[in-house]
């Protein structure tokens, strides 16, 4: 004539269940002194733990529940078991939180590392064309390759000799036909020493390392002239 219903399954409620039927059957039958020894430890650890594999019909949980020393046994294991998990639970909070602060101070590092970038003094680069040969579109000619790094760059080009003054356009390109522009800039040629220089910004940041041209193309000319570029 149990009250509690055998389909209930949920651990949390079994031992409160059982303290409750024990008190009852205990009151309803005036008995107090418990039957039978003692059961060993494991068995009142598992009862603390409420433990599944331990049957509510088991005689030995009537005897616990009769017998002082097994009931204030079981009650400190409880105790026990009880701050265990609480400092399991304060344990995984304490990773938790250790993880978000750590993710967090990898986004602001991230974060700073690409406005830091971003806002990176342009590199300079000169690039001596003085004594260089040039060759118009596809005509080969004796030159030497030029190296620019995939960054913002401020390049002074020294243009070959006898050079115009004037303005030139500057732009690196896929091919020596003027197809795929990566970057391009407007700038006026100064005679500084008696060499034709021109001063432009160019972000090569998206490219990608490999083989493009630099050209140089004058306002009245039209004609662009191409130097082998290596971007790294
Ligand atoms: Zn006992």
């Amino acid at each position: 004539m149990s009250l509690i219903g055998r389909g209930s399954s949920r651990a949390e409620d079994r031992f409160e269940a059982w303290l409750k039927r024990m008190h009852r059957e205990r009151v309803l039958s005036g008995e107090s002194e418990p039957v039978g020894a003692c059961p060993n430890e494991a068995f009142l650890r598992g009862l603390a733990r409420r433990s599944k594999s331990i049957s509510l019909n088991d005689p030995r949980i009537d005897h616990a529940a009769n017998c002082q020393n097994c009931m204030n046994r079981i009650l400190a294991m409880r105790q026990s078991v009880r701050s265990e998990r609480k400092r399991l639970a304060l344990g995984l909070s304490a990773a938790c939180l250790v993880a978000i602060i750590g993710a967090i101070a990898w986004l602001q590092y991230e974060n700073h590392h690409r406005q830091a970038v971003a806002t990176a003094a342009p590199i300079s680069k000169t690039v001596d064309l003085w004594n260089t040969g040039t060759y118009r579109g596809e005509r080969p000619g004796q030159l030497q390759s030029v190296v620019l790094p995939a960054a913002q760059v401020r390049l002074t080009i020294v243009l070959p000799q006898f050079s115009s003054p004037g303005q030139y356009l500057v732009a690196v390109t896929r091919d020596q036909s003027g197809n795929g522009v990566i970057a391009e800039g407007l700038t006026t040629a100064d005679d500084i020493k008696g060499q034709e220089k021109v001063s432009v910004a160019i972000d090569l940041r998206s490219a990608k390392a490999g083989a493009y041209f630099l050209s140089t193309t004058h306002e009245q000319d039209q004609a662009a002239y191409y130097y082998p570029l290596q971007i790294e």
